[in-house]
């Protein structure tokens, strides 16, 4: 049997809701044995969460998810096994929050054009960490307040690239932040490739670019339970070198494709990202 390891989750230091210690008895509920938090450019959760990792007996993977802009288009990396002291790290995710506190003011302004008013707020009070704001908080609002049925309808409407509330920004460059993640001692891996939104030529430029500055992981999802093209990215990994890393993403119990720790095993061809942590 391959280890139960989930290196993706969220709490509500980012746009998760449940607190580290309850995201930690979650995982380990579902029988994780090596688990990650791995909250949007936000280490704040990661000491309640190693603490609680350790007394229910997980071995514990201090992360974040960075947010890139690569090519014009957001790319998310995994910082994983980071020093979360790391000074360089901090500032740099300090920078990104701050980015994402001005998005959100223009969120807000844009919202209040189409008459949604005090979204700011009302995102800021669904929020777990007001230094954190993400669009999954102007969501919730949305929902709370009875403009949008789903979270997910709140992105189709207002929220996703080029809707009604739609804020462009730079993000972090991808050298910055795999400079962070190394000088913390982490290992880089590259999210969710098959959401990013860089056409097929982008992504082989990204990955090339990726394995050039030093990055160590692909997060893949291949099996039974996850579509026929995400096999696809097992065999670039396998192309490219890079380890495979195995996570849910998740940020609420009901909540998207995958509980904590209830996803495909990682496929034996690729070496676990993990494999010289435990
Ligand atoms: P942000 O990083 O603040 O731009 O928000 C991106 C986050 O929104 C993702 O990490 C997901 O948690 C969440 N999300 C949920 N549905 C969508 C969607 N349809 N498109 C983009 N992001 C989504
Ligand atoms: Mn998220
Ligand atoms: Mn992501
Ligand atoms: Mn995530």
């Amino acid at each position: 049997m391959p280890l139960n390891a989930d290196l993706h989750s969220h709490s509500c230091a980012s746009d998760g809701v449940l607190a580290p210690s309850d995201v930690a008895a979650r995982a380990r509920a579902n029988g994780v044995q090596v688990w990650a938090l791995t909250d949007h450019d936000e280490t704040r959760g990661l000491a309640e969460a190693a603490q609680a990792a350790s007394a229910l007996g997980m071995v514990f993977v201090p992360g974040v998810e960075i947010s890139v802009t690569w090519a014009g288009h957001t790319v998310h990396v995994l910082g994983l096994n980071i020093d979360p002291a790391d000074t360089a790290l901090a500032a740099g995710l300090a920078q990104i929050r701050q980015v994402r506190r001005d998005r959100a003011r223009r969120i807000s302004d844009l919202l209040a054009a189409h008459g949604i008013h005090r979204a700011l707020q009302g995102a800021l009070s669904v929020a777990g960490n007001p230094a954190l704001i993400g669009r999954l908080h102007f969501a919730r609002f949305l929902v709370e307040q009875g403009h949008c049925r789903t979270t997910q309808q709140a992105f189709d409407r207002y929220l996703g690239e080029g809707r009604r509330a739609y804020v462009p920004v730079r993000w972090t460059r991808l050298k910055a932040a795999l400079g962070w993640i190394h000088g913390a001692g982490g290992k880089a891996v590259i999210a969710h490739p098959w959401r990013h939104r860089h056409d097929a030529n982008q992504q082989t430029a990204l990955f090339d670019t990726f394995k050039d500055l030093g990055g160590e992981g692909l997060e893949v999802l291949a099996g039974p339970r996850a579509p026929a093209r995400h096999d696809a990215y097992v065999r670039l990994a396998q192309h490219y070198g890079f380890e495979g890393s195995r996570g849910s993403d998740f940020h609420a119990p009901g909540a998207g494709h995958f509980d904590l720790g209830r996803m495909p095993d990682l496929p034996a061809s690729l070496t676990p990202v993990w494999h010289d942590w435990v």
